[in-house]
This record gives C-alpha cells, sequence and structure tokens, in this order.
C-alpha cells in the first residue's frame, strides 16, 4: 500500500544518496522480523538488487566484497582502521560489516564492547556496522548478506565482512565475499599451528601483522613458514595464487602494497569472470542453506516430531533400530508416506 511505499521510497532515496543514517535504517529493516517490517525490507531489497544490477550493466565498474578473519588480538580492527583510513584517503567509500558468531551461541561476544575504530568510524566515507546480536548463525548470516547489498547500493563499493576467530562457523564468510583474508599475528604459538591448515585452504591472502619494532624477525618467519606450507595446498582458484603478505597496522608499512595485491585479484577475478561464476553459485547455495536451516528447525520443532526424538535417537544408540528406520518414523510423522530413498 501507499504508506510501506513511501517509507521504502524514502530509505531507497536516502541510500542513493549515501545516506548513513539510511543505510544504517536500511540494514535495521532488513533484520526484522516484524511482518510490516518484512514486507518493507523486500521491497526494498528488490529495488537495491536492480540498482546494482543497472550499475554494473552501466558502468562496468564492480564493486569488492573481501572478508576478513583471524583469532582474537590479531589486530583486526586495528588493521581495518589503517586500511580503511588509507582507502578514503584515496576517496574511495567502504564499509565493514562485522560478523560475531560468539554472540550467537554463547550470548557474549569476542567481539567485546569497546568501541572499535573510532578514527575510521568519524569518517564520512567508511560506514561502520556491528555485528547483528539477535538470533541463531543463520540470521546473522542472512542479515549480513542482505547487508551488502545494502551498503553497495549506497556507493560503498568496497565492503569488508569482519569475524573473529578462525574455525567453521567463520569460514562462512568465506562464501559471502570474493576475498577471504586471514590475518594472524607474528607469533601465534600452538593454538594458531592447529588453526594453519584450515586458514590456507580458505585463505586468498594471508597477512602477518604486527611486523614492527621486535616483531619485525618473528613475522619474517611466520610469512615464510605459511608461504612454504602453502606450495602443498590444493590451489582455491584456478586464476589466483595465495599469497602471504606481512604489514604493520600500526606504522601503515606494507598496507599500500597490501591493497595493491588485493586490487589485482580483484582485477583478475572480474577479467578472467570468475567473480560473477561464484557470486552465482554463493547465492545459489545460501538459498538452500536457508531452506534447510529452516526446515530443520521446523521439524525438530513439530509436536508430533518432537516427542519422539529422544526416543529415536535412543534406538539407534543401543542399535534396536537402524538409523534408517528411525529417520523414517520420524519423518512420518512430519509427512505421512515418507519413504527414503
Ligand atoms: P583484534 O582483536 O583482532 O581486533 O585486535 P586489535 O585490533 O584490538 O589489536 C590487538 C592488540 O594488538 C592491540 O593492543 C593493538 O594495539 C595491537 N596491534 C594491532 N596491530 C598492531 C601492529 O601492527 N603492530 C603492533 N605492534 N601491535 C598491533
Amino acid at each position: 500500500n501507499a504508506q510501506e511505499k513511501n517509507v521504502v521510497e524514502k530509505l531507497f532515496s536516502g541510500l542513493l544518496l549515501s545516506n548513513r543514517a539510511c543505510l544504517a535504517q536500511s540494514i535495521t529493516l532488513t533484520e526484522s522480523t516484524h511482518p510490516r517490517k518484512c514486507l518493507q525490507a523486500r521491497l526494498l531489497l528488490r529495488k537495491a538488487l536492480q540498482h546494482c544490477k543497472k550499475c554494473q550493466e552501466e558502468n562496468k565498474s564492480y564493486n569488492f566484497r573481501i572478508g576478513l578473519s583471524g583469532p582474537p588480538g590479531a589486530g583486526k580492527s586495528t588493521f581495518l582502521e589503517t586500511l580503511g583510513k588509507y582507502l578514503t584517503s584515496q576517496g574511495e567509500k567502504i564499509a565493514v560489516l562485522a560478523v560475531d558468531p560468539s554472540s550467537t551461541t554463547s550470548g557474549g561476544s569476542l567481539m567485546g564492547d569497546k568501541t572499535r575504530m573510532q578514527e575510521l568510524s568519524r569518517d564520512m566515507n567508511a560506514f561502520i556496522r556491528p555485528s547483528p546480536s539477535s538470533g541463531h548463525l543463520g540470521g546473522v548470516t542472512r542479515s549480513t548478506n542482505e547487508a551488502i547489498i545494502m551498503c553497495e547500493t549506497a556507493g560503498y563499493r568496497t565492503v569488508f565482512v569482519e569475524t573473529v576467530g578462525v574455525g567453521q562457523s567463520e569460514y562462512e564468510v568465506a562464501d559471502m565475499v570474493d576475498m577471504f583474508v586471514v590475518l594472524i599475528p607474528p607469533a601465534g604459538g600452538d593454538e594458531l599451528q592447529g588453526l594453519k591448515r584450515g586458514i590456507m585452504e580458505h585463505s586468498h591472502l594471508v597477512v602477518v601483522n604486527k611486523a614492527d619494532g621486535d616483531l619485525v624477525q618473528a613475522a619474517l618467519r611466520m610469512q615464510y613458514e605459511y608461504t612454504s606450507s602453502l606450495k602443498f595446498m590444493r590451489p582455491i582458484s584456478p586464476n589466483w595464487k595465495p599469497k602471504v603478505m606481512k604489514v604493520s597496522s600500526l606504522t601503515s608499512e606494507g598496507i599500500p602494497e597490501l591493497w595493491a595485491v588485493m586490487q589485482e585479484f580483484h582485477q583478475t577475478m572480474v577479467k578472467t569472470g570468475e567473480l560473477f561464476e561464484t557470486r552465482r553459485k554463493q547465492q545459489r547455495v545460501w538459498m538452500w542453506n536457508y531452506i534447510t536451516q529452516h526446515i530443520m528447525q521446523v521439524f525438530r520443532e513439530d509436536p508430533r516430531v518432537k516427542s519422539h526424538i529422544q526416543e529415536m535417537e535412543k534406538n539407534v544408540e543401543e542399535g534396536l533400530m537402524t538409523a534408517g528406520q528411525a529417520a523414517e518414523i520420524l519423518l512420518r510423522r512430519f509427512v505421512p508416506d515418507t519413504v527414503l530413498s
């Protein structure tokens, strides 16, 4: 109706003007579960998607989505502040979206409550958005995927998606972005050692931070160690050889070189078409992720199913039934004629 349209029109024109308050409101709208707001969000997202598509086709200019992950204390917020200011000083508009998986599982937040990236957040060409705290990880990833579209509509052509830690849920971020970057400290100890394989398997770029002062030697060793391990990894993309670079987010040393490599990546992906191929695939996979998550939730919470889950789990654990039989019994309580194929 007219009123919904009005709200959406206003937000959309605000987005086109790069208005940060409108951008924040638009993202909040997509996070809402209120039916009316959901309708508004749907209308707004449709306009936003159309706009982004048109921009891409007309200007042949392509935005850049970068995922940044790394253990707590590696220096992610310092790094983003330094790189962010370097970019805005060159006239780029950048957005930083935080994803904090810990806030959904533990209620606490690994990113902490301290105000992060203070200087960058005052920069008119930067937009910083903390992690949506409500809901489960599926909700957070959906919000973030839609927040990316909103940022791009508002002209923030470089979007960083920052997540804390290195582990399963962090790698979900890799499936939202064009380039996945992991930031590590120069001396990681045993904990980091155990994560090394995972880091290398997912990253287009490993950045050793804190390469300054007393830590320069350690950073060099770390860079060497990761570079040699990379030789034994299966390539993550046919068009890109993963790299290991070192920077200091305190002194900005290595930051311009790092950005040059990131741009080289982006241009290569655009030129080869891999960027679009990957994005198409990502969107298809997310759609099925959301469907799977939702159906699983509905299934588990269905009263006819719920009351029998424990019993069936016990039956299969104790070998009284096969897993297939138990699954079929539960599924039939949900959809009567199910036959497991
Ligand atoms: P995050 O938890 O990954 O976001 O890490 P922070 O950005 O909060 O940084 C953790 C600590 O490392 C802070 O005390 C920073 O001052 C310090 N730090 C970050 N980057 C650098 C760097 O390039 N060099 C040095 N020496 N310290 C840094």
